[in-house]
């Protein structure tokens, strides 16, 4: 707030009471606990509200949505934020209906007031505006930023009651060490909260090796369309498999700058490639996009996301000492290479 970065204005819903008591309850109807007037609630609203901002207008409240990282990120857009803390049994439910545009909880459990949810929510939105935090790469790199929970930390003494700062750490070799911390994200995250896994951006998790391969029917692939797709995922151009000697000449003659191969074998670096072949259509024992992407995050060496033209030739392909799990899209069948491509990048790859 010094270096103006956010300003943050205390209102006294008080100063909005009624009478010489200053009054902002009543016993409610039915149950005869106390709840603040919607009245008194609207004049506190009409005052805090700055001219030609709208307000987004925020309750904390227990039957609210949980607080997640994602809703905190997309309320630290909003110029302008109104918090009305509740006490007793909460606000008058009509003013909640009419003015309050979300509700939030900050947990399954209640407190006497909004005051502290108000602090929380107002703490982890700043943390997320430009210069509060010293280092912003420490934001992106923090739990839930990217879906993920963060890695342990450790600092001196190297040595304390016995325990030891993991070797890795101390040995200056950048690579070694983000691939530790990488792992113990991975580690954390399958252990103690799998639940996160659905909407984590894993890309930056995996190993470095993660490739798409097609295998070619005919030359009528969109290859320019694919090699930008992989791209925008941080993956290297794809893959063609093309069996026929005739069908890998006229692939490249039109795409020189494609990968064509005869064989998925010439791809695969041993027992450590991971394969994931995807269907659009329904395939029996295919996995949960879930539990891909979980197996992803546990395998060190390639993955590889194998498509086809022809599905049936997803079948046939032998994976000899690989593993390889089944993919189905959900698409049906009925939609282009290029968009089943795209669709389970994104499910796998994207951001969250
Ligand atoms: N009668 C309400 C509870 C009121 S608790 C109910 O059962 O749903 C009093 C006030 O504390 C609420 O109005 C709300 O502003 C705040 N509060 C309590 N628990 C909260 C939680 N888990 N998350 C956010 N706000 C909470």
């Amino acid at each position: 707030m010094k270096n103006n970065l956010l300003r943050v204005n205390l209102v006294n819903l008080r100063d909005f009471g009624r009478g010489n008591y200053r009054q902002l309850d009543d016993y409610a109807f039915g149950s005869g606990g106390m709840v603040f007037a919607a009245p008194q609630l609207k004049a506190a609203l009409d005052f805090a509200d700055i001219e030609g901002v709208k307000p987004f207008v925020i309750y904390p409240s227990p039957q609210g949505a949980l607080i997640s990282q994602e809703l905190i990120e997309s309320l630290a857009h909003q110029e302008h934020v109104i918090i009305f803390c509740g006490h007793y049994e909460g606000l008058d439910e009509r003013f909640v209906e009419k003015y309050v545009d979300l509700e939030i909880s900050i947990g399954d459990c209640v407190l006497t007031g909004g005051e502290l949810p108000a602090m929380i929510i107002i703490d982890s939105m700043s943390r997320l505006v430009p210069g509060v935090v010293g280092k912003s790469k420490a934001v992106i790199e923090d739990s839930f930023y990217r879906g993920m929970l963060d890695n342990p930390n450790y600092t001196r003494p190297f040595d304390w009651e016995g325990l030891q700062v993991p070797e890795v750490l101390l040995s200056g070799n950048e690579k070694q060490i983000s691939r530790w911390r990488r792992h113990e994200s991975i580690k954390r995250t399958l252990t103690r909260r799998p639940d996160l896994i659905s909407r984590a951006s894993i890309r930056d998790y995996l190993a470095d090796k993660v490739g798409v391969v097609i295998l070619a029917r005919d030359e009528n692939i969109d290859l320019r369309g694919l090699i930008s797709l992989c791209e925008a995922y941080n993956l290297s151009r794809p893959f063609v498999i093309a069996k026929s000697h005739e069908l890998r000449e006229t692939i490249k003659n039109l795409y020189p700058e494609a990968k064509v191969l005869g064989s998925l074998a010439k791809l695969s670096d041993g027992q450590n490639t991971l394969c994931v072949k995807i269907f659009s259509g329904s395939r029996e024992n295919s996995l949960h996009s879930l539990e891909v992407k979980r197996r992803c995050l546990e395998h060190e060496g390639s993955i590889l996301f194998i498509f086809a033209q022809d599905e049936s030739e997803l079948l046939d392909e032998r994976l000899e000492g690989l593993s390889s799990y089944l993919y189905e899209s959900g698409l049906n069948g009925l939609v282009p290479l290029n968009i089943l491509i795209g669709t389970a990048l994104d499910r796998f790859l994207g951001k969250r």
